[in-house]
């Protein structure tokens, strides 16, 4: 049996979504930028999709910019946001995507800003009060929180940091790369400056997202050319992606209940059979349903013998997941994520996410196989 149990790091390709991008394959290869007709083609689905996905997140068109990944849009709002507002001081959290983190981490070694980091509880759970106070005891900020981890499924939120951020007239990043298409982002209502998508975490193409830019911000480009974009953003367009990207978009929200509740249940279920069967299991990060993103369940397993060959004996057995643990003292190897919310190094933690794809017997098969080991390592 093959069993794919690591969405969070990428989704299949929707049938779907394939064939529409091979319909504009076919048919469509004008450079959008042209004025003749093959241009204004490609330019017109470019157009439509932008309008799609606007109208899905009750935004602007004009809002929504193009991008070749969540790494680019996270990128892109960051060090524009930050140098083209006079920017001195940043408050993120240790838990960020390394999109985000590394980011911050080269304006800082630059000595371009000063960085803070809001304290998070052992589940990863931002300490709002924290966040108030290094808003209030500095200048003007620059505030990227995630909306939910990648690893651990903790979710953020994002209506309590945007009146936080408005009160204390800072700007406001949203890493929302795993929740795009599995939550209904009203843009209209959030006051987040920039939130972020990238297409293949929601069953679209690979090498495609977009930033999302309030038009009560202003920002120069991060990348210089043509005028693609509207002049943000220069790069002939991935214009199969982007329709892709808009069809998954669609997809998504056209089931998205329908989709959650199928795949919350899987990850109760999943949760509920590993506490009765493996003595000593624990989570990482919440798993309740209103604080923990429902596709990512993130499993702290007891120290035992041949820790280290979990994942590797998950992977013979076909089970394709990710983890890992707690950073190791002195050195680079592990998950930050784990390390910052203080997990223990000697507990093997695998990151199992799921999507509409997943079934309960892939789970019963992923639970026999973790309860052999499990039970042969003890
Ligand atoms: N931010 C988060 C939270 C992610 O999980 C990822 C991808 O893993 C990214 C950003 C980067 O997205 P991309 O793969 O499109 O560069």
């Amino acid at each position: 049996m093959r069993v794919y149990l690591d969405n969070a790091a990428t989704t299949p390709l929707d049938p779907e979504v394939m064939k529409e991008m091979c319909k504009v394959m076919e048919t469509t290869f004008g450079n959008p930028s042209s004025i003749h007709a093959h241009g204004r083609e490609a330019r017109t689905l470019i157009e439509r999709s932008r309008k799609t996905i606007a109208n899905l997140l009750g935004t602007s068109p004009s809002e929504i910019f193009f991008t070749s990944s969540g790494t680019e849009a996270d990128n892109t709002a960051i060090r524009c946001g930050i140098a083209d507002h006079g920017i001195t001081h940043a408050i993120t959290t240790k838990i960020e995507h390394h999109a985000v983190l590394h980011t911050f981490e080269a304006l800082e070694k630059a000595g371009l800003i000063k960085l803070s980091f809001v304290n998070l509880d052992e589940k990863g759970n931002v300490d709002y009060e924290h966040l108030e106070t290094l808003l209030k005891d500095n200048e003007r900020s620059f505030v990227s929180i995630m909306h939910a981890n990648n690893e651990i499924g903790t979710l953020s939120d994002m209506e309590r940091i945007g009146d936080l951020c408005e009160a204390y007239n800072a700007i406001y990043h949203c890493d929302t790369v795993q929740t795009m298409g599995h939550y209904k982002h009203d843009l209209s209502r959030l006051k987040a400056h920039f939130v972020v998508c990238s297409a293949h975490k929601l069953h679209g193409p690979k090498g495609v997202g977009f930033l999302h830019i309030s038009h009560r911000i202003k920002i120069k480009p991060l990348i210089y050319g043509g005028a693609q974009e509207r002049n943000m953003r220069g790069g002939t367009e991935n214009i199969y992606g982007i329709v892709g990207m808009a069809k998954a978009l669609e997809m998504a929200y056209a089931d998205m209940e329908h989709h959650r509740q199928h795949i919350q249940e899987l990850k109760s279920y999943m949760k509920e059979q590993l506490l009765e069967s493996i003595p000593g299991i624990e989570f990482n990060g919440e798993t309740e349903p209103d604080k923990s993103l429902y596709t990512v369940l993130n499993v702290s397993f007891p120290a035992m013998e041949m820790a280290d060959m979990l994942l590797f004996n998950l992977d013979i057995a076909g089970i394709s997941a990710s983890g890992g643990s707690a950073c190791s003292s002195g050195s680079d190897i592990g998950s930050h994520v784990l390390t910052a919310i203080g997990t223990s190094p000697s507990r093997p933690s695998v990151r199992f996410s799921f999507s509409k794809n997943t079934t309960k017997e892939e789970i019963d098969y992923t639970l026999t196989k973790l309860r052999e080991f499990c039970l042969v390592n003890a």
